[in-house]
């Protein structure tokens, strides 16, 4: 029998004051039971294996925290007889007799069906496996609502009924992972939820009211009522909250120990910068500017975070940040995430830096042997004042003569081990860069270490890209479209499906896309193609002739996701955009409206019925709004779900219980928890394991 908890330290905790001593957690981690691979698991083979992990879902403790996205609403029981108008209701009945067919990509399977009181007929789609299943005279339960064709199930039961149940979990999941999978493979990994522990010391628990860890993992799969998930999910974000609470304070304390140089006031060269801009700042970068250069006069490393939606003008701050250093006879760094993006930061500001006379060097990993060592020696040798590569290569092997500024593009591909190994060894200051922003208030929570600078407002001539969702039965309009646009001398993208594979099968495929398009809807334009699998002169070279206006058309991977700025493209096809995540619709699309010209962005998607509920969700927040706070908020409601791996965001921004415009007050509970908790060994391992993993992201 475990020892009565100690009920004594429970006033004193409620508030922030911790107890003497700690009493332990009495259940003990079996580690590595979370940590298994999801085969070990019942009726996990290879090909749901790969369907799980491009949830990214690769271990067991991955499978209990996928969270359901909704559960089904308690439906009646009824009869053929007392079904009424479109309610939903679960039907007893037994199979007449099933046919299949197709329209078009649409699998089409009926069954009729009788209970004492009529007969109805049955309706999936998509789903041919269950043609065999359906012969006469077999019972189930079907869980839909009825319409005038008869019966739409949504989910059905042969023998023990646990998918027409009331609430049973929705979850995230791609079209061709059903549902019922999902729940059979969770039901299995809940067998294994107590193996997590119990990471709250038991005081917190009885103060906070808060059910065990394990219970909450079971009864978010498994709830009775609404209110019971929603209990159980808060106690799960209350613990990641607290992970990334207790993650935060010790980075800062870690970072408050560092110093760096002052530097002295904005001068000359920034002036000059200003005068030799195409355009006059607007407020808003104006505002971010001067927040830095607060921060650049003071001795504390400069940790900040700029936000900003995509084309609202982030470079040309960062640009000044960079010369900042440079007029102070320093160095700048610029970090990408990938080579193609440090290419793009490259070509953009090389041409004002030139003017400017300050000498910038690409660092890339297709440099040959030497031209890579000429490269680092004038970094090292302070000749060149700004340089530009991935983060990768400018953390590991490139030494400066004297940095003060790091610029790191696209901050939430890095996690918070990246921002402190940057700053551990040279502490310069450090500027993030995020198109992907979250409300600022949110951001100062989640990225508790950074200060935050937003660009809240986009130059003034821009018109909101209009976006439209067409299926793919229409393509042929969106290309005729297109053509509009191209015989008006405007140009234009089209982004290829994501395929599975390596980044070659890839490749392959935009080849393929591309050649197809010169031969059918694109005849007679010129029509350029970029991948990740080119060579860097070869996809300068194209980048280079579109930018120049001579390749009308861009066919492209995600590549072209960010960095890419050519005012004249007016116009975006995105094929099979049910496929790809919200952010990376959104960065896709800020490719187009960069002009002061009207945009557009058409995104073909498969046949609706063939869409999962948020992939359609996603499509239609697509077309509702332009603003990348408003996609971001959304994104984080409907998250889970058609995140390739690799396009999954990590680290800080990984939250996957919490809500967090819901759950303000577990912030703040998690942030007082975090005080009291400093130092003691509770969520040690998660603690690790987030930091850990932020490490791991940024070197893939
Ligand atoms: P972001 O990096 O935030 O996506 P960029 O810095 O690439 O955006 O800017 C998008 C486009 O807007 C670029 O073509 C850039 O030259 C232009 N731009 C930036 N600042 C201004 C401004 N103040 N006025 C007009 N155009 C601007
Ligand atoms: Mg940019």
């Amino acid at each position: 029998m475990p020892a009565t908890p100690t009920t004594r330290q429970l006033a004193g905790f409620t508030g922030v004051d911790p107890p003497g001593r700690w009493p332990p957690t009495r259940t003990i981690p079996r580690a590595g039971a979370l940590e298994q691979p999801v085969e070990t698991l019942p009726g996990v083979g290879p090909a749901v294996r790969r369907k799980l992990g491009r949830l990214g879902i690769a271990t067991v403790g991955d499978v209990l925290a996928h969270r359901p996205r909704r559960y089904e609403s308690p439906a009646e029981e009824r009869t053929i007889a007392e079904l009424f108008g479109d309610e939903e209701a679960v039907l007893d009945v037994v199979v007449r007799r099933a046919s299949a067919r197709r329209r078009g990509r649409l699998h089409i399977l009926t069954a009729h069906v009788t209970d004492a009181t009529g007969e109805i007929r049955a309706t999936w789609f998509n789903q041919p496996w269950l043609e065999g299943k359906l012969a006469a005279g077999t019972r189930l339960r079907l869980r839909g609502k009825p319409n005038r064709f008869g019966f739409q199930v949504s989910s059905y039961d042969i023998g023990d009924a646990a998918e027409t149940a009331d609430f049973a979990p929705v979850y995230p999941s791609t079209a061709d992972l059903a549902q019922k999978t999902l729940r059979t493979v969770t039901e299995a990994a809940l067998g294994f939820a107590r193996d997590g522990g119990e990471p709250l010391p038991a005081v917190v628990r009885a103060s906070d009211q808060l059910p065990l860890r394990a219970d909450a993992l079971v009864r978010l799969h498994r709830p009775r009522s609404d209110a019971e998930a929603e209990r159980a999910r808060r106690r799960l974000a209350l613990d990641e909250l607290l992970t990334l609470q207790l993650a935060l304070r010790r980075r800062t304390a870690e970072r408050e120990v560092l110093v760096a140089e002052a530097l002295p006031p904005p001068a000359e060269l920034v002036a000059t910068y200003r005068d030799v801009l195409p355009f006059t700042l607007t407020a808003a970068q104006d505002r971010a500017i001067a927040e830095i250069d607060a921060d650049l006069a003071r001795t504390t490393p400069m940790q900040r975070l700029l936000q900003g939606d995509v084309g609202s003008g982030k470079t040309a701050v960062a640009l000044y940040t960079l010369l900042r250093a440079v007029e102070a006879g320093r160095q700048g760094a610029l970090m990408a995430p990938t080579e193609t993006l440090a290419e793009q930061h490259f070509f953009t500001i090389e041409g004002l830096c030139a003017e400017l006379g300050v000498r910038v060097a690409l660092l890339t990993s297709s440099l040959t042997a030497r031209e890579r060592r000429a490269a680092h020696q004038l970094v090292a040798s302070g000749d060149v004042g700004i340089a530009v590569g991935t983060h990768a290569l400018i953390q590991r092997e490139v030494e400066f003569a004297d940095l003060a500024v790091a610029v790191v593009d696209e901050q939430h591909r890095f996690g918070v081990e990246q921002r402190a190994a940057l700053a551990e060894g040279r502490s310069p200051h450090v500027l993030h860069m995020t198109a992907t922003p979250i409300p600022r208030t949110l951001a100062l929570t989640v990225y508790g270490d950074l200060a935050v600078s937003e660009i809240s407002a986009p130059p003034a001539d821009r018109k909101p890209i209009k976006t439209a969702w067409v299926t793919e039965e229409r393509s042929a309009e969106a290309y005729t479209r297109l053509r509009r646009h191209l015989d008006d001398g405007r140009q234009a993208y089209v982004v290829c499906p994501l395929v599975e594979g390596s980044e070659t099968t890839l490749a392959r495929a935009a080849e393929d896309e591309a050649a197809r398009l010169r031969e059918h809807e694109l005849a007679g334009y010129r029509v350029g193609c970029v991948h990740g699998r080119l060579k860097t002169a070869e996809r300068r070279a194209t980048m280079g002739a579109f930018s120049r206006g001579e390749l009308e058309v861009l066919v492209a991977t995600t590549v072209i996701e960010v960095g890419i700025d050519v005012p004249n493209a007016t116009i975006m096809i995105v094929q099979e955009a049910d496929r790809f995540g919200l952010a990376q619709l959104h960065q896709l699309r800020g490719r187009v409206g960069r002009g002061a010209e009207q945009s557009f962005c058409l995104l073909v998607s498969r046949h609706r019925d063939e869409l999962s509920e948020s992939a359609i969700e996603r499509l239609e927040a697509m077309t509702s709004t332009t603003d990348g706070f408003e996609l971001a908020e959304r994104d984080l409601e409907i998250r889970g779900e058609g995140q390739l791996v690799g396009a999954r965001q990590s680290g800080l921004t990984d939250l996957r219980f919490t809500r967090l415009r819901a759950d303000r007050d577990l912030l703040e509970r998690a942030k007082e928890l975090a005080a009291a908790l400093e130092g003691e060994p509770f969520l040690h391992d998660e603690v690790e394991r987030l930091l850990g993993e932020a490490e791991h992201v940024g070197e893939s």
